[in-house]
């Protein structure tokens, strides 16, 4: 048998290091909050394991509708969009964790509800593409860009939950 080098010891701890922590952006929109929906949603990202770093409800002025959703302002659901997004309070909510934002568009599923699988909060909470109960940022550039721009600094907390030890290796 190899001998157990220092290096073995300390690989797992190397590559967890290198593996990237990214940050998401997820926001449950006017829709969510007015079904009801915010402590459901809120639960399938804490229970997944990642980290939450900032959470606010938030009335959304319109121009900040319009810059979150600035590359989609050519298409001829633009203006419903803004429209619907201002029209009552979100909850902005700040998650962290390896994968984090692949795994979450995983978890909130298809834009459209109806081709979301059942299990994800779109699949199993929302009928319509035009009220599909929650946002996710697309990109890891995306969620940084997202976070920064409906989060003030101070809003979001640095902190280590005590789970962390039972959750990855
Ligand atoms: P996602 O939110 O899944 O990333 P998109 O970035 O394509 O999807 O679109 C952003 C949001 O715009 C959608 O979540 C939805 O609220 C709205 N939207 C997209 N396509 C349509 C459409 N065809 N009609 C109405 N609203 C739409």
């Amino acid at each position: 048998a190899k001998t157990l080098t220092k290096s073995h010891i300390f690989l797992p701890h190397l590559m967890a290091a290198l593996e990237q922590v990214d940050e998401t952006y997820i926001m449950v929109k006017p829709d969510g909050v007015q079904r009801g929906l915010v402590g459901e949603i809120i639960s399938r990202f804490e229970k997944k394991g990642f980290k939450l770093t900032g959470l606010k409800l938030f009335q959304c002025p319109k121009d900040l509708a319009e810059e979150h959703y600035k590359d989609l302002n050519a298409k001829p659901f633009f203006p419903k969009l803004i429209e619907y997004i201002t029209s009552g309070p979100v909850v902005c909510m700040a998650w962290e964790g390896v994968g984090v934002v692949a795994s979450a568009r995983k978890l909130i599923g298809s834009t459209n509800p109806l081709q979301a699988e059942p299990g994800t909060i779109r699949g199993d909470l929302a009928v319509q593409t035009g009220r599909n109960v929650v946002h996710g940022s697309d990109s890891p550039e995306n969620g940084k860009r997202e976070i920064a721009l409906w989060f003030k600094e101070g809003e979001i907390c640095q902190w280590t939950p005590a789970q962390e030890p039972w959750l990855r290796e």
